[in-house]
C-alpha cells in the first residue's frame, strides 16, 4: 500500500486552504462537508468559495501565506498555480508534521484526496495513489451506479439500533448474524423501499423475538424485454439475492444469467398452447415457497404489470399474508420502440398510445375494432403472429387506411431482434416471407413511418 487509508475527523476543526479559485473552492467544500471550520488566505477569492465560508462559520484573509497561518490547524491545502509558493506550503508544514496537500503536485503531499462514493454515514473512497486518477473516478462511478442510494439511510438506521443489538446479542458473532441476515433481507428491502417506520418494526420484531426464522417473500420483478442493460438496479439486486427464481419463457438467457447462481430456478412458462403451469399452479407456488421460509424472485418479461397476469399472483399473495415487492420492468412496447428507432408517440402523428392484446376465437382476434380508429394514435399489439392478417383486414374494414403503416418487431432489443415493415394491406404477406420468429409485437401508426429517418438500431 502506497498510504494508508483513514477517515480523520475534522469535524469543528479549523482547516487551511491556500488559493480562492476553482479548486481551492471545491477542495475547501469538500472539507465544509465533513464539518470542517475552514480558513483561506489568499490574494482573490471566488464568490462560490465566499458565500460557502460565510454560511458554514469559515473565515478568509486576503493577502499572502504567510508561516503563521498554520497555527492551530488541523490540516493545510494549497491550491495555487504558484509553484514556489507551493513548496514552501509544503516544507513549513512539513517542519511541523501537519498533513498537507498540494493540488496536482503527489511529490508535495502528505496525504491524497480519494475518489469517493458519499452515501453518508456510509463513505466508499478510491484511490490509485496518484497514479491514475482517471481509473479511480472511473471505478468509483462504477461503484457509484451499483450501490443503492438508500446505503446511507440503511447505514443511518442501523446505527439507531445498534445499543439494543449489544443488548439483544452480547457475542458478537451473533451479532454479526443477525445484521448479515438483515441488510440482506426483508429490513434492507423495506428501507431501499423508503417504508423506513415499517423497517424499524420489523427490526424490532426480530430484535424481540432474538433472531427468528427469515420469513418468505415475493419480488415481482419486471425483467424487460431481453437486453439484460434494460434491468433496473433494483431488480439486478433482487435476482442476486433471492433463493429461488421462478421464471417465465419470456426472460431471455442473458437476464436469467444475472440471477443468483446457487438459486434454485423454476421455469413456468408459458408457450402458445403449451402451458408449461397453469396460472392458478403458480400463484400457489409462490405462495408455498415463500411460506417456506425463501426469498422468491417471480421474474416476468416486460412489466409486470402489463398484460403479466402480475396482478392475479399479488392479490394470491396478499391472501396468503406473504409480503410482496413490484418492481417495474421496461415493457416490450418501450423496448421494441426504442429498439426499432420508432417513436411511439410524436406531436404531428400520434397524440396517444393504445397497447392493445386480443384474444383469440375460433381462431380470429377479438378487439374493440372501432375504438382502435383513430388517426393520430399509436397501436401497440402484443400478441404473437397468429391472427395477424385478420386483424389488419378487420382495422381496414372499420375505416383505418389501408396504407397505414406498420412494423413488427420480433425478438426486440435482442441480438437477434428483426423488424419487418410494411402497411395494413401488405405486412401480414410479408411477415410470411421473412419467417420471422416469436415473440413479435406489432406497431401501427404514422409514426412506424419516422423509423427510416431516427433508426440506430442495426436491425
Ligand atoms: N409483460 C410483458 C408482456 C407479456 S405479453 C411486457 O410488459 O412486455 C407477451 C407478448 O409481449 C408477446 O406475445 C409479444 O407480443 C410481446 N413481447 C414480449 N417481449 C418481446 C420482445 N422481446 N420482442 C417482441 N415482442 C415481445
Amino acid at each position: 500500500m502506497d498510504y494508508l487509508p483513514i477517515f480523520l475527523n475534522i469535524r469543528e476543526q479549523r482547516c487551511l486552504v491556500i488559493g480562492g479559485g476553482e479548486v481551492a473552492t471545491r477542495k475547501a467544500a469538500m472539507l465544509i462537508r465533513a464539518g470542517a471550520r475552514v480558513h483561506v488566505v489568499s490574494h482573490e477569492i471566488s464568490p462560490a468559495l465566499k458565500a460557502n465560508l460565510e454560511t458554514h462559520q469559515g473565515s478568509y484573509r486576503l493577502g499572502s501565506y504567510e508561516p503563521a497561518d498554520l497555527n492551530d490547524v488541523a490540516i493545510v491545502i494549497a491550491a495555487t498555480d504558484d509553484e514556489a509558493l507551493n513548496r514552501r506550503v509544503h516544507a513549513d508544514c512539513r517542519t511541523r508534521q501537519l498533513p498537507v496537500n498540494v493540488v496536482d503536485a503527489p511529490a508535495l503531499c502528505s496525504f491524497v484526496f480519494p475518489s469517493i462514493v458519499d452515501r453518508s454515514p456510509l463513505v466508499i473512497a478510491v484511490s490509485s495513489a496518484g497514479k491514475s486518477p482517471v481509473l479511480a473516478r472511473l471505478l468509483r462511478a462504477h461503484l457509484e451506479t451499483t450501490i443503492p442510494a438508500a446505503y446511507g439511510r440503511l447505514a443511518d438506521i442501523c446505527g439507531e439500533f445498534r445499543g439494543l443489538a449489544k443488548q439483544t446479542f452480547p457475542d458478537t458473532n451473533a451479532r454479526r448474524a443477525f445484521w448479515e441476515k438483515e441488510l440482506q433481507g426483508r429490513f434492507a428491502e423495506l428501507v431501499y423501499a423508503g417504508r423506513e417506520e415499517e423497517a424499524r418494526t420489523h427490526l424490532r420484531d426480530a430484535f424481540a423475538a432474538s433472531g427468528p426464522a427469515q420469513a418468505g417473500e415475493v419480488y415481482l420483478v419486471g425483467a424487460g424485454p431481453g437486453d439484460p442493460d434494460l434491468l433496473t438496479f433494483r431488480a439486478l439486486r433482487l435476482m442476486q439475492q433471492a433463493d429461488v427464481v421462478v421464471h417465465d419463457r419470456l426472460v431471455s438467457a442473458p437476464v436469467l444469467d444475472l440471477c443468483r447462481r446457487d438459486a434454485e430456478f423454476i421455469h413456468v412458462g408459458k408457450a402458445r398452447a403449451d402451458h408449461t403451469l397453469p396460472q392458478e399452479d403458480i400463484n400457489h407456488l409462490l405462495v408455498r415457497l415463500a411460506k417456506d421460509g425463501k426469498r422468491v424472485c417471480r421474474l416476468k418479461g416486460g412489466d409486470p404489470f402489463i398484460f403479466g397476469r402480475g396482478g392475479e399472483e399479488i392479490e394470491e399473495l396478499a391472501a396468503a399474508g406473504i409480503p410482496f415487492q413490484v418492481v417495474p420492468g421496461i415493457t416490450a412496447a418501450n423496448g421494441c420502440s426504442a429498439y426499432a428507432g420508432i417513436p411511439l408517440t410524436h406531436r404531428d402523428y400520434a397524440q396517444s398510445v393504445r397497447f392493445v392484446t386480443g384474444h383469440l376465437k375460433d381462431g380470429s382476434p377479438e378487439l374493440p375494432w372501432s375504438e382502435l380508429i383513430h388517426e393520430q394514435q399509436t397501436l401497440v399489439l402484443y400478441m404473437g403472429l397468429v391472427g395477424l392478417d385478420s386483424i389488419c383486414h378487420q382495422l381496414i374494414a372499420h375505416g383505418m387506411a389501408a396504407d397505414m403503416p406498420v412494423a413488427l418487431i420480433s425478438q426486440g432489443t435482442r441480438p437477434d431482434q428483426m423488424v419487418v415493415t410494411g402497411t395494413l394491406a401488405d405486412i401480414a404477406g410479408k411477415v410470411v416471407e421473412s419467417g420471422i420468429k416469436a415473440p413479435t409485437l406489432t406497431i401501427i401508426g404514422r409514426v412506424v413511418a419516422l423509423r427510416e429517418k431516427l433508426n440506430w438500431f442495426n436491425a
